[in-house]
């Protein structure tokens, strides 16, 4: 039977998975669907079809034409366009973050918070649409003006990863789409019907306001066909949010043909609660960073760095904590759960593998480090001492709720500490002490692209501009003058004299 809450957002069992646009999806390749589970009790949800070559080419074909209108339209109207997709979005917010929590796994309120910034990038871009700024310059020679603008740059490849399954698109297609672009978009095979659902409701939203359609979606249940976009000439930026590993291949493939490329790739964050830290604060942003999405956030809090006056109580206190999160795992979208499943069977293994990995670096489990017995992708919230920072296990990035704690004496080595790993996305200092959050927000602190004073890791606002350095990607996404990634620039001279003095004072006689 089919869940009712696929029905209330025009899912079915079986579903076309590929948007070609003018109103046309595809569903041409039943041989090989997508199979859609619930990660809270492993049951088959739906099936979605992996798009062919055919449905590939006619999407590209439709997403071109799209943009030679698009790019005419003036800004402050696509703008428009887009306040529209945020108003369909508030309509169907309740439904539509239930079905991020079925499908994905994380709790009922982060499923609504991950809509709930959909409509506030859409917000942002409305606003942004009348800002596309370029900057005037004094010429050196009279009677010239010169200056930049900022042209629509085309296609937009977003390849999304399952664990922020519609918000990462709607950063990179709201914003995309105020500045002229088209986008298309290759979700995780984890999250089909997401993508599916929000693809429809946006477009649909442009359709009865009497803008065209800009949002194309392709659904592929292998790597083939994103493999495809990654290395097409005609997807003038590929954006791509996923692991470090795919996201290297991806960079150099995109790299090859010279193209462009924004990636936001795998975070290993860390906090450092200092001497002076207020407990009160630091011990609920520990846990909601460390446990939130059961670990699998890109910002997720995954190590900890306490001063070693406040280490033992630091320890103790978290393990309560944990014993409290633990009664509350379950169903995500049960309004008591605080913590929900994993995304799949293999995600549990990974934990599973890691724990192992950390007791044999020579780690205690403090508390946590299993499975829970019961239908579906459980794990426990997990606390770590005594495992060497550059340990393998602790280096890389596990994306489950496991946390490595480590003691510290100077600021000097938390700071190393917290850099000393190959990832830089998010951290965050815990301090009541000025000397300390300033250096930890100097050059010569944290080397991440978010940092943080008295607030965890996760949680980053729209407003700001999101990403990270080293093994991240450097990609920045979402606020400030991010937009930039998504417009081509252009400097243009204008010579309105009845001269023509040529550069380096070079002089023809003709
Ligand atoms: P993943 O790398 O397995 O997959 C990401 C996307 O890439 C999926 O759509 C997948 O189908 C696609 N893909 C896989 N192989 C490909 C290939 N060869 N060419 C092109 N595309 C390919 O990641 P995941 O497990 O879905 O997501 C978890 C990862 O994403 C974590 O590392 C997490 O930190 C990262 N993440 C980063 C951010 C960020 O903003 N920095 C946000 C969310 C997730």
């Amino acid at each position: 039977m089919t869940h009712p809450l696929l029905h209330a957002l025009g899912l079915s069992e079986r579903n076309p998975g590929t948007y070609l646009g003018n109103g046309e999806w595809s569903g041409t390749t039943p041989d090989a669907d997508i199979e859609v589970f619930n990660p809270s009790n492993g049951q088959p949800l739906a099936r979605v079809s992996s798009a062919s070559a055919e449905d590939y080419e006619a999407l590209m074909r439709g997403a071109a034409q799209a943009f030679t209108a698009w790019r005419a339209t003036p800004a402050p109207r696509r703008g428009e366009a887009i306040r529209l997709c945020g108003e369909a979005l508030r309509r169907h917010k309740d439904a539509l973050g239930s079905l991020v929590s079925l499908e994905m796994g994380k709790i009922k309120a982060e499923g609504d918070g991950e809509v709930q910034e959909m409509i506030d990038i859409a917000d942002f871009a409305v606003g942004q649409s009348r800002m596309l700024y370029g900057l005037t310059m004094h010429s050196e020679r009279p009677g010239h003006r010169m200056y930049e603008q900022w042209h629509p740059l085309g296609l937009v490849g977003v390849i999304s990863a399952f664990n922020f399954p519609v918000a990462v698109w709607a950063w990179n297609a709201f914003i995309a789409a105020v500045c002229g672009d088209i986008t298309v978009w290759k979700p995780s095979p984890k999250t089909p019907l997401t993508a599916i659902a929000a693809t429809r409701i946006c477009n649909e939203a442009l359709k009865a306001g009497g803008f065209p359609e800009v949002f194309f979606l392709l659904n592929d249940g292998g790597t083939a066909l994103a493999q495809r976009l990654v290395d097409d000439p005609r997807i003038a930026l590929v954006s791509f949010t996923g692991s470090t590993a795919v996201g290297r291949q991806v960079a150099a493939r995109v790299a090859q043909r010279l193209g462009k490329s924004l990636l936001e790739l795998g975070g290993n964050n860390a906090i450092i609660v200092d001497r002076t830290a207020d407990l009160k604060l630091a011990i609920p942003a520990i846990v909601f960073g460390a446990v939130g999405t059961a670990g699998q956030r890109c910002t997720t809090t995954r190590r900890l760095i306490v001063h070693e006056s406040l280490f033992d109580d630091v320890v103790a206190r978290l393990a309560a904590a944990y014993r409290q999160v633990e009664a509350r795992i379950g169903d995500p979208l049960h309004p008591g759960t605080l913590m929900g499943p994993l995304v799949d069977k293999a995600a549990v293994r990974r934990f599973e593998a890691a724990v192992e990995q950390a007791r044999a670096s020579g780690g205690t489990v403090v508390t946590g480090g299993r499975a829970v017995e019961r239908p579906g992708h459980f794990v426990l919230p997990t606390l770590i001492t005594g495992v060497p920072p550059t340990a393998e296990v602790v280096q890389t990035e596990t994306f489950a709720p496991i946390l490595y704690v480590f003691p510290y004496r100077t600021l000097e080595e938390a700071i190393a500490l917290q850099n000393g790993v190959p990832q830089g996305l998010s951290s965050a200092v815990f301090t009541h002490d000025l000397k300390v959050a300033e250096q930890f927000l100097s050059a010569s602190g944290s080397d991440c692209g978010i940092a943080n004073v008295n607030i965890g890791t996760s949680g980053a606002e729209i407003g700001g501009a999101f990403g990270g350095e080293k093994d991240t990607g450097g990609g920045r996404e979402s606020g400030s003058d991010a937009w930039k990634a998504y417009m081509r620039r252009q400097t243009n001279t204008l010579n309105y004299s009845d001269a023509l003095p040529l550069a380096q004072g070079i002089k023809f006689d003709f």
